[in-house]
């Protein structure tokens, strides 16, 4: 197409299909006959047919596509990075968490607060935790970088609060020491891959 074609605005010359869409209805009566016919064709039946038999289906074959939340939940992807959870050693009961602070450095929202202090036998433990969800965008970096598997996204995701800081203290995300026999080991987000043994690689000597 040459540029002069291009410059050529008379859109008059073209041939253009005038759509017949007939007489525009002026009096209550042919509304109302339009309405009618626009409403009962096929299209309508085979609507109420489709939804009668899944109803049908539901009904008498428990063929059902919907759950009935909240007391029914869809089960979520491990990797799904919910509401996070801190977990116990299995063996002691003891937090996992050696109060290293790489979660609080690397969270890129600013919302892990931490403090530590040494106990009686001078080992280091975690005397503050703090997440703030009202801040958390649930990155998962957290869980990623965490050394002891100690911080993860556990399978809580409803996370509506009438108060930002409902869920952020260190205790409420802890496994209840009465429930360690039900911690499961997390196999989502950050978790060591089946083959990490095999991708372990030996460190060259300096010397
Ligand atoms: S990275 Fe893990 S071990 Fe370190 S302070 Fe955070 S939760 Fe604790
Ligand atoms: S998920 Fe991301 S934003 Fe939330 S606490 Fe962890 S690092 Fe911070």
């Amino acid at each position: 197409m040459s540029l002069e074609q291009f410059k050529n605005r008379n859109v008059g010359t073209q041939n253009y299909t005038t759509l017949d869409l007939g007489k525009s209805p002026e009096t209550g009566m042919e509304k109302f006959t339009q309405v009618i016919k626009r409403s009962l064709k096929g299209e309508l039946f085979v609507g109420l047919g489709v939804v009668m038999r899944t109803m049908l289906q539901a009904l008498f074959k428990g063929d059902m596509h919907t759950v009935k939340y909240p007391f029914e939940k869809m089960p979520i992807s491990p990797r799904y990075r919910a509401i996070h959870d801190m977990l116990r050693l299995m063996e002691s009961g003891n937090y996992r968490c050696i109060g290293c602070g790489l979660c609080e450095k690397i969270c890129i929202s600013n919302c892990i607060t931490m403090d530590t202090r040494y106990d009686e036998n001078q080992r280091k433990e975690v005397s503050e935790y703090t997440i703030n969800f009202g801040r958390c965008i649930f990155c998962g970096y957290c869980a990623e970088v965490c050394p002891e598997l100690a911080i993860v996204h556990g399978p809580r995701y409803e996370n509506a609060s009438e108060q930002r800081a409902g869920f952020s203290l260190f205790e409420d995300m802890l496994t209840p020491i009465d429930q360690l026999n039900l911690q499961q080991e997390y196999d989502g987000f950050g978790a060591i891959s089946p083959n990490a043994d095999e991708n372990i690689k030996k460190t060259p000597l300096a010397y």
